[in-house]
């Protein structure tokens, strides 16, 4: 049953075994898998239900109003960093780009020796073969597109290594534009997965309806109120849903989960609830190249490297997908030189440098906070080192781009100039300073700000995700994770939520 707050015109009240909050990677995952064990499942979603036929015009004037948290527009509390997280139903699923990575290795070694967490490769097997299975990830055999062909040439010349990217889809149609939700309905994504199966199991995706506050006394929770989204902005109504279920869960993705508890006031032990919230912090290199790179169309992420990811304040390198208003809205330049750069995007490549944050003593994320009406702002500034970190990213990928035979490269950078050559690029790279605002940084990887832990001391929810202190209270979703997770997030919560449900 649907039940879409944006046409509610009275308070309404709910009864379920199960109440979960956010349809997402982590949400409509945990829904589907409860369902099926037999529970009655309720999932709050602020976001609208948009499915595969409201994709077909491959639009991002309507995407991002429709699918994107704060339409697209989300911001760090001092406007430097620029988030992308969805708010639709499948959560970012429904917009990602389909890359897949298990957690790696080395994040989970250092969650052992920090934290003392017991995950290893082996013990993960199963559930992420589980979740690997459950969103159909497979190799990508069509070639890749020239956007992500310029980084495996430049890093090949320059004996660099690099791998392909795994993907959730099946049937692909190689278009390019899953970022404005796949027209095709190739896509896995929990849209397409976990939701359907779950409607059939008679649960309840009560949508466009934002999830307020737990109401609890002494460890327990006693309902969920939640209020109507009436439009597409980012303001609820008055229209209030109560939910009264045995066990909530919270699944609203990193920043919103730990909003909802803030806004609750739930009592955290350890004062980390909001905190150490990561972002994979992300700068970019643009090329021009003489030849096509059309970099909109085709799969947007199939070749990475894990190359300089290892390193203090290292990256992974991938490419986006580079559409007009995307890449209008990330450019730094304006007039004329703006028009330029609009106007050569048929052959513009583009570089991305994720930086694994979290893994150093100056490397300690953000921190949610609440705006008076209780609406969250991630407060997040880099450190001098990471600001290292991004200065050799930007050097790397330009580095690449030349080896590939771009004709000039331009790190974004506000005062940044396009460089026709190493050596200027050398020179012109040592002297831009890595400040906020100057340097371009962007975030589609959100994770942390209600990590578990083995300890209420030293974490806000146990391994299980259950609330230190709460009796049928969980976080299932990407603010569990201790750290970035160092590979792109999707496939390590669905990983976990099913190691939660075994
Ligand atoms: C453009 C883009 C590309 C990406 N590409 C990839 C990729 O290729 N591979 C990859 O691994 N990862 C990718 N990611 C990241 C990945 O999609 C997310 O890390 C993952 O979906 C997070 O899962 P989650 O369950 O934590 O939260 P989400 O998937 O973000 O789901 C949270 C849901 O909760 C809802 N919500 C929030 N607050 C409330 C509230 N108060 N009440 C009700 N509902 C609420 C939101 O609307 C949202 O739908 C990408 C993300 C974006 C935005």
């Amino acid at each position: 049953m649907i039940l879409d707050g944006s046409t509610a015109f009275k308070n309404q009240e709910l009864e379920v075994d199960y109440c979960i909050i956010g349809s997402g990677s982590g949400g409509a995952y945990a829904a589907k898998l409860l369902s099926l064990k037999g529970y009655k499942v309720a999932v709050v979603e602020e976001g609208g239900y948009k499915k595969t036929e409201d994709f077909k015009e491959l639009r991002e004037d309507v995407a991002y109003p429709n699918l994107y948290q704060e339409l697209a527009s989300r911001k760090t509390k001092d406007k430097n960093i620029s988030i992308l997280q969805g708010r639709t139903v499948g959560g970012g699923t429904t917009v990602n780009w389909t890359t897949c990575f298990r957690t790696p290795s080395n994040t989970l070694k250092y969650w052992q020796d920090e934290f003392d967490l017991p995950f290893t490769d082996e013990s993960l097997e199963t559930h992420f073969l589980a979740a690997e299975k459950e969103i159909s990830v497979s190799e990508w055999e069509v070639p890749p597109n020239q956007n992500n062909s310029v980084l495996a040439n430049g890093l090949d010349k320059l004996g660099k290594s690099f791998g392909h990217i795994k993907r959730n889809v099946k049937g692909c149609y190689n278009l390019g534009y899953c970022g404005v939700g796949c027209a095709t309905g190739a896509k896995q994504s929990q849209m397409i997965t976990s939701i359907p199966t779950f409607l059939k199991m008679d649960g309840i995706l009560a949508t466009r309806w934002r999830a307020f506050r737990f109401r609890h006394h002494l460890g327990k929770v006693t309902k969920l109120e939640a209020y109507n989204m009436p439009g597409i902005g980012n303001t609820h109504g008055d229209i209030k849903l109560i939910i009264k279920a045995k066990h909530f869960i919270s699944s609203a993705g990193a920043i919103g989960t730990p909003a909802l508890l803030l806004r609750s006031h739930i009592h955290d032990q350890s004062g980390l609830l909001g905190k150490r919230t990561f972002l994979h912090p992300t700068v970019l290199s643009g090329a021009v190249f003489n030849d096509d790179i059309e970099p909109h169309l085709g799969a947007p992420q199939t070749i990475y490297s894990d190359h300089h990811l290892w390193q203090d304040y290292g990256f992974k390198l991938e490419v986006p997908p580079v559409h007009p208003l995307l890449l209008a809205s990330t450019l730094m330049s304006h007039g004329d030189e703006h028009r330029e750069l609009m106007l050569k995007l048929k052959n513009l490549q583009v570089c991305i440098a994720l930086q694994r944050d979290g893994f150093k003593d100056d490397s300690q994320g953000g921190v949610v906070e609440l705006t008076n009406g209780g609406y969250p702002v991630l407060d997040y500034t880099w450190s001098k080192s990471m600001a290292l970190g991004f200065k050799e990213a930007l050097r790397t990928m330009g580095e690449l781009q030349f080896a590939a035979g771009a004709k000039e490269v331009l790190p974004i950078h506000v005062r940044a100039k396009r460089v026709s050559n190493l050596i200027d690029f050398y020179s012109h790279i040592d002297e831009l300073e890595m400040k906020p605002i100057d340097l371009k940084v962007v975030s589609a990887h959100v994770m942390g700000g209600a990590c578990f832990g083995i300890d209420k001391s030293s974490s806000v929810t146990d391994i299980h995700g259950r609330l230190w202190g709460y009796e049928n209270l969980s976080v299932m979703d990407g603010s569990l994770f201790p750290t970035s997770i160092g590979a792109n997030p999707m496939l390590s919560i669905l990983g976990h939520v099913h190691r939660i449900f075994s």
